[in-house]
């Protein structure tokens, strides 16, 4: 009987602590060092050769080349870099762009003698990290490395292989497939590659090409062209993204959130420069799993926008996305005078510990009914949750991660504002 009054979920835990603890992680994830090359996998069943490890959550990957070998030109080993990047590329879904920071680039490349398994000649070429360990590829720089010849040092040929285990695939038992674990077999992809490298992200979507100039949604001249244009992902882990733009006083502006690869259900929000108020949401207005919001800003300021999917953390879907703001728009008018029907419960954490659990009902009901936050979901210290909710009475219940909680009755949901409980103290019980 209850909790008919979770209509829209909006956590905004953690914002800004999110991302950056997101963007340290990944700088600082200790590396799984694994030489993939000095453990031949062939298999011996079936039809079906390749094999696969694991694979990235997107199909826009970018890379980054450190430097140069000893024997080889350097404009020509790099040259065979991207044509081994291209030739995966071309392929399958993938996409890659060169960048020209190591730190926006999903895969590094470099030669190295550095490592354990590298520094002489023959014995392992190179090696390469799968995806979930970060993709990195190492060359060994005692090689005398050769180029499209087919040879045991092709570095073409070496390079399309190990790239082939950064986006996930393991051995082939196929002496056709780059693939294969030995060099000098396969100079180029073979069937056996096609097949694997197509298992993981999908056939080429043929002929469209890979950036578009999006159309101006409908409330906007078709001349209208977009301001700005960004793109991004959004994973399991990564769930949101926020980015700042630049608003004059009284402007009106257009942003979009459009789905670009795999099922991502976007969700925009517009917030306030301190983060701590929603503007605008919006889930699909643009139709389909697009999204779109028309706003004009009462005051300038760099405002945040928040790229998500719907249900945030609960959500299930992933893919990349295209994030545009165009100037102008008609701002969709409220329909006859706004009488909202849902208020906002704000829980905000001042409890100096992390939260774990929050539930809330109405004061008549006589259960506590669903935890509210959801599984795996943390309220930090000095973040909110917010739910919109029927104008009621509530009582509201919240747990540290040790299960100790407590309960605060008869919090009136009855107006616009919004109503914040203070958590200060957390008391065994
Ligand atoms: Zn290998």
């Amino acid at each position: 009987m209850k909790m008919r009054l979770l209509l829209l979920f909006i956590v905004l835990l953690n914002l800004s602590l999110f991302v950056v603890t997101t963007v340290f992680a990944q700088d600082a994830a200790p590396e799984r060092r694994t030489p993939i090359d000095r453990y031949p996998l062939p298999r011996e069943d079936g039809a079906v050769r390749f094999s696969l490890a694991d694979k990235w959550d997107k199909t826009d990957l970018t890379f980054f080349i450190h430097n140069c070998p000893s024997t080889l030109r350097c404009e020509d080993a790099h040259e065979a870099i991207r044509r081994s990047f291209q030739t995966w590329d071309a392929a399958s879904r993938l996409v890659f762009t060169e960048v020209a920071q190591p730190r926006n680039a999903d895969i590094e490349l470099r030669w190295s003698m550095q490592d354990e398994e590298l520094g002489s000649p023959g014995g392992v070429l190179a090696f390469a990290y799968f995806p979930s360990s970060g993709g990195d590829v190492y060359f060994d720089d005692a090689e005398r490395w050769s180029l499209y010849d087919g040879g045991a040092t092709d570095l073409f040929a070496v390079a399309v292989h190990e790239i082939g285990h950064s986006l996930g695939l393991d051995h082939s038992d196929d002496q056709n497939a780059i693939m294969f674990p030995y060099s000098g077999f396969a100079p180029e992809l073979g069937r056996d590659d096609v097949a694997g490298i197509q298992r993981l992200y999908g056939a080429d979507d043929d002929g469209a090409p890979d950036t578009v100039q999006p159309d101006p949604p409908d409330n906007l001249d078709p001349g209208n062209a977009p301001v700005e244009i960004v793109d991004g992902v959004i994973t399991n882990t990564t769930f949101y993204q926020l980015w700042t733009v630049d608003a004059a006083a009284g402007e009106t502006m257009t942003l979009t959130l459009e789905t670009t690869s795999g099922n991502l259900d976007a969700y925009l929000g517009l917030l306030t420069p301190n983060q701590d108020t929603v503007l605008a949401e919006d889930d699909d207005s643009l139709g389909g799993t697009n999204a779109k919001i028309t706003y004009t800003f009462p005051t300038a300021g760099d405002y945040v926008i928040l790229a998500t999917r719907y249900d945030l953390a609960n959500g299930d879907t992933t893919g990349n996305y295209r994030l545009t703001a165009y100037r102008g728009g008609t701002p969709a008018q409220p329909t006859a005078t706004p009488t909202p029907s849902l208020m906002s419960l704000t829980v905000t954490n001042r409890s100096g510990v992390r939260l774990c659990s929050v539930w809330f009902s109405p004061s008549t009901n006589e259960d506590w009914g669903d935890e509210q936050l959801g599984e795996n979901v943390v309220l930090e210290n000095g973040f909110f949750a917010r739910w919109e909710v029927q104008p009621d009475t509530y009582d509201v219940r919240v747990s540290d991660c040790s299960g100790n909680a407590l309960e605060e009755y008869f919090v009136e949901v009855t107006s616009a504002t919004e109503v914040e409980i203070f958590v200060n103290d957390i008391q065994p019980r």
